[in-house]
Formats: C-alpha cells, sequence, structure tokens
C-alpha cells in the first residue's frame, strides 16, 4: 500500500487547498472525497452567486477571473475543476471516509466501503454541508421534502413552503416568488434572522407587506403530509396547516461530529468545536488536522471559503516544520 505524505478528507475548496499546499511544498498527497470534486458547491442552488467577490475565494494563487464582481455556482465550479487540474491534484472521488486511525506514526484512513489508504499526516476537511439540521418531525423524510434548495421552475404555479429565516431561505423565497410560486415561509422566530444579508432584507421584507411572499413566524412545524404542512404558534398554541406541494427545510447544516469523534478528534459538547490549536490547526491527535468549515461546530457561518482557505498553509507550514503562516484574526474567534 502506498504510504503518503498527506491524505486530505474532503475535495471542497479549503480540502483543495490544502492539497495544493501540500503539492508546493513536495509533499504526496490524496484527497478523498465522497461525493464529485466540490460536491458542495455542486450541490447549492443551481443560480446562487457567491456572495464573497471572486478573488477572496480563490486558492493557489490562480486567478479567478470572471466579467462581473461575484461568481457564479457554475463558475466557482469551473475555477475549482481547473485549479485541481493545473496543481495536477491526486484524488480519488465518490470515497467516502468512515474512519481515521493511527497506529504508531501512521495514520490508515477507512472508507466506507473498505477500501483502506495510509499517510503519515491527515487533514479533516469535510465541511459541514453533508449534514443538514433535522427538525426530526413526522414526514420530514417524504419525496417532496428537501433540505436542499435546487432550482426555481420545477416549482411555478405550486405551493412551496420553506422552513428557516436565513439567507438560504430568503433567497429561495425571492427566487420561487418570481417564478410564480406561492410561497410560505414558516419560522418559529418572530422575524428574519438578523445574519440576513442586508440588501436581501427590504426586498422580502416589502413582498412580504405587499402579500406576495406569506410568513408564518412564532411558529413550529410538527408534522409534514403528502399536500399540508401543520404548524403550531409557540406564543398561543394555535394549529393550522398550510398547503404544501414542496417543502424545504432551510434550516442550516452541521459538521459531523461523528465522524470527527470517530477518528479520536475530542469535541467540545456543547458548541461541537473539535480541540485544534488554533494556530496550527492541529488536532488532539497529532499528525491530524481540521481546515476549513469543519472546524466550526455550531458556528457554521464564521468559517467560510474566503477564511477557511487559509488555514491550509498553516497547516502544510507546520507538517513541513516551518515558520506557521499567520491566518487572520477573524478565524481566531472561534
Ligand atoms: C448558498 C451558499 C452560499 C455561500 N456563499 C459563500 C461566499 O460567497 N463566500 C464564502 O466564502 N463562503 C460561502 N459559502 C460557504 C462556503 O461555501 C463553505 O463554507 C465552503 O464550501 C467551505 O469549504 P470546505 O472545503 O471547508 O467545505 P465544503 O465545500 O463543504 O467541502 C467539504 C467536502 O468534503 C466532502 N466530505 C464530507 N464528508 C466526507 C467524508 N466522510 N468522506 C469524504 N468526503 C467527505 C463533501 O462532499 C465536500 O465536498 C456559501 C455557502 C452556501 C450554502
Amino acid at each position: 500500500m502506498q504510504l503518503y505524505d498527506v491524505i486530505i478528507v474532503g475535495g471542497g475548496p479549503c480540502g483543495l487547498a490544502a492539497g495544493i499546499e501540500a503539492t508546493k511544498a513536495g509533499l504526496s498527497h490524496l484527497i478523498l472525497e465522497m461525493g464529485s470534486l466540490t460536491e458542495s458547491i455542486r450541490q447549492y442552488p443551481r443560480r446562487m452567486r457567491f456572495f464573497s467577490t471572486a478573488e477572496n475565494i480563490e486558492i493557489g494563487g490562480l486567478p479567478f477571473a470572471i466579467s462581473d464582481v461575484k461568481a457564479g455556482r457554475n463558475e466557482a465550479l469551473q475555477y475549482y475543476r481547473k485549479a485541481a487540474a493545473y496543481y495536477h491534484l491526486n484524488f480519488k472521488l465518490f470515497q467516502e471516509v468512515w474512519d481515521v486511525r493511527k497506529d504508531g506514526d501512521v495514520f490508515t484512513v477507512t472508507t466506507k466501503t473498505g477500501d483502506r489508504y495510509q499517510a503519515h499526516k491527515v487533514v479533516m476537511a469535510t465541511g459541514y454541508f453533508t449534514r443538514p439540521r433535522w427538525l426530526n418531525i413526522p414526514g420530514e423524510d417524504l419525496p417532496h421534502v428537501s433540505h436542499y434548495y435546487d432550482e426555481p421552475f420545477k416549482y411555478s404555479f405550486t405551493n412551496v413552503v420553506i422552513i428557516g429565516a436565513s439567507n438560504s431561505a430568503v433567497e429561495a423565497a425571492l427566487e420561487l416568488y418570481r417564478h410564480d410560486v406561492n410561497v410560505t415561509i414558516v419560522h418559529r422566530g418572530e422575524d428574519f434572522r438578523k445574519t440576513v444579508k442586508y440588501w436581501l432584507v427590504p426586498d422580502v421584507k416589502n413582498r412580504v407587506k405587499e402579500g406576495r411572499i406569506k410568513t408564518v413566524f412564532d411558529s413550529c412545524v410538527t408534522q409534514i403530509d403528502e399536500h399540508h404542512i401543520t404548524t403550531i404558534n409557540i406564543k398561543t398554541g394555535e394549529e393550522a396547516h398550510i398547503p404544501a406541494d414542496f417543502v424545504f427545510i432551510l434550516t442550516g447544516y452541521i459538521p459531523d461530529a461523528e465522524l470527527l469523534q470517530r477518528c479520536g478528534i475530542d469535541l467540545d459538547p456543547e458548541t461541537q468545536v473539535p480541540v485544534y490549536d488554533k494556530e496550527t490547526f492541529e488536532t488532539n491527535v497529532p499528525g491530524l488536522y481540521v481546515c476549513g468549515t469543519v472546524l466550526a461546530g455550531i458556528y457554521t457561518e464564521k468559517v467560510f471559503i474566503e477564511n477557511g482557505r487559509e488555514h491550509a498553509q498553516a497547516i502544510i507550514d507546520h507538517i513541513m516544520g516551518r515558520e506557521v503562516h499567520k491566518v487572520a484574526e477573524l478565524i481566531q474567534r472561534i
């Protein structure tokens, strides 16, 4: 079995950045990815646009040249694929890693299907997008219910319920409303989340005022049926039934805590933030690192491509025994 210098688990922007830094340092590497390359971005809404400017989500010093200021999903998919090809990154796709074990100085990485790979160091860059926050209510697994919003045309002239009031929920609601969808937003809070991008707030609030997008606030969904959802108002206890041909549960995602624990990484029981060194990103398991959004625990909004891509350089510096690149202050808050 080949013994790599570094195995990187996860082929998102931050995992690719780690592969690039390893290549630049002359380290042999293997990236194991459970889906396609940049699988999370592939799963993003088809017409989404990044909030970051293109240069802020570049990796490996490769210019992300587009005619606009901010990239869309397809442009990002093209860019990261080109970056992977340019640096001749070594990856195996559709390989879901199940655990990572250390024996002496060697890590064995085992996939769900039992394939095994070995390396001196391992970088976990598994992000958070594979794990939606489940509501654990009856009907959540019905075929017309999804935790991932895709595109608007499929839903024109139907009733769609969106559960959640964050950025993703608001963006989906606005896009659907503009494609002749009867949209209702259900949220347990009394208003949209404070983290909704400021430029979306007047748009969505005005549509609500006009009655073009409906909101059911202060309410939890208790059940999803084939054509309706049932809500209960948490202040009055009143029950309501809302027509729903399709339901999007956009209540966020969270890093795979069980995977990290199976690999021997300790997590804060409340925040699920892994134990790691804030400068080197090495976890409590020597030689095992966390990189990108996976280290955010429940604070997934605090680590994104812009800051997460920087972890890679610090990690490879540490592996190489070089002076460690200092990552921006923002990342140190967790
Ligand atoms: C709609 C939307 C818009 C966004 N816009 C921006 C933006 O404008 N700017 C910005 O900086 N950030 C943005 N983000 C956040 C950003 O996309 C993520 O923070 C970023 O993808 C994190 O990169 P990552 O490499 O850490 O994780 P990911 O991109 O999630 O990559 C992790 C990879 O690991 C794989 N994986 C998971 N588990 C395993 C396993 N067990 N075995 C093998 N592979 C595994 C996954 O399939 C995935 O491909 C946005 C997010 C969303 C949802």
